[in-house]
């Protein structure tokens, strides 16, 4: 605390992020970045942007992202916005639609980024436990005060809540707005996406991190009714229009349009998961269903820390939360095939040196 600073930054407690550690022969599965590079394309497009306008702005509307990502979502572009991750699309939500004095709610656990930005914003907010097996409590966030909002597949649990229960939250908080935080919903079932044309009150957001391998590039989107829109671009335009700089413009757009490579590369991860869990059931631990790129597991013998520490020493990251209702468990980035047969060997070779 320093008396120069303001009150909302005295009483904030900041993100720490999962580790970003660059090191020669580390296998990173701490973040659940995509194990597999972007497109040739988006290489392609930002090579070919670097040799043209750098020395001008980039259009502050992004229109030509937006139309795309309207297309690819059947929507019309006055219904998509875009910023600088999803990260900052959350946060410019939390100004545009939340408010002092109503009280929020969203779940415990979930992203920890969304205590930071009520905090911030001087926004109460209420926790709302999860049930005993870790699937969201939907009928706990009927009529709130302020407004919900939830990642769905919910992290870092890894579970997929159905679109009927979304629609019963929404219908239910007919005067706030309902935010559906969708990072990673291209690993799960079904999107809540086209919802946003029957719903006022629905902001789905997304983000290119994950799915289509950008987390490096910085791309998140916002689909809502156009007034939704109105609201986030007027938060925006307050505080940089240029959100967006061309190099990440030009590859978000590269990204949206390869919709093949964006399919072999997600059921590529989805097929991964799916046999690291059945291998990691072998060996004793319980993996909850994930609909996501990452697992989220725990040993009935072994603390999840030990085996956190037991990774890192054999250079792969994991991440492991000092959270109480959750410290039992790991969570894993699922990585190539072969990331992830490292990691299975390594971790047995780890649990029969403990018995
Ligand atoms: N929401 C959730 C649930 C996440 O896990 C993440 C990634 N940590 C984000 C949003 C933010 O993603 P990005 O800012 O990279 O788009």
């Amino acid at each position: 605390m320093n008396k120069f600073w303001s009150s909302a930054v005295a009483r904030t407690e900041p993100y720490v992020p999962g580790e970003q550690i660059e090191q020669e022969g580390l296998l990173k599965l701490n973040t659940n970045e995509n194990p597999y590079p972007p497109s040739p394309k988006v290489v392609a497009a930002i090579q070919d942007e670097l040799g043209r306008k750098l020395h001008r702005y980039p259009t502050p509307s992004v229109d030509r992202l937006r139309e795309k990502i309207a297309e690819f979502n059947q929507l019309n572009p006055e219904q998509v916005f875009v910023g600088n991750g999803s990260d900052e699309v959350l946060a410019f939500s939390f100004m545009a639609f939340f408010e002092p004095g109503k009280t929020i709610r969203f779940p415990a656990v979930s992203y920890s980024f969304y205590p930071v930005y009520a905090k911030l914003f001087d926004i109460p907010y209420e926790e709302v436990p999860l049930n005993r097996d870790f699937s969201l409590a939907w009928d706990k966030f009927f009529q709130s005060d302020g407004g919900v909002i939830f990642p769905n597949p919910n992290a870092p649990t890894s579970l997929y809540l159905d679109n009927k229960h979304i629609i019963d939250i929404i219908e239910n908080n007919p005067n706030n707005v309902v935010i559906v935080d969708e990072a990673y919903i291209d690993f799960a079932k079904e999107s809540a996406v086209h919802l946003v044309n029957n719903y006022e009150n629905l902001l789905v957001v997304q983000t290119m991190s994950k799915s289509r391998s950008l987390a490096g590039l910085r791309i998140g989107f916002a689909v809502g009714n156009p007034n939704l829109i109105e609201a986030l671009n007027r938060v925006k335009n307050s505080f940089n229009s240029y959100t967006l700089d061309r190099l990440a413009i030009a590859g978000a757009e590269a990204a949206i349009m390869d919709v093949d490579y964006f399919h072999e590369t997600t059921k590529k991860v989805i097929h991964t998961r799916e046999w690291v869990t059945a291998e990691l059931k072998k060996v004793g631990f319980t993996v909850l269903p994930s609909d996501t790129n990452f697992l989220f597991i725990r040993h009935y013998k072994i603390n999840a820390n030990e085996i956190y520490q037991m990774l890192k020493e054999q250079n792969i990251l994991t991440r492991h939360f000092n959270r109480p209702s959750i410290e039992s468990y790991l969570r894993i980035t699922i990585g190539t095939d072969e990331d992830m047969t490292t990691l299975i060997d390594t971790l047995t070779l780890c649990l029969c040196q403990k018995n």
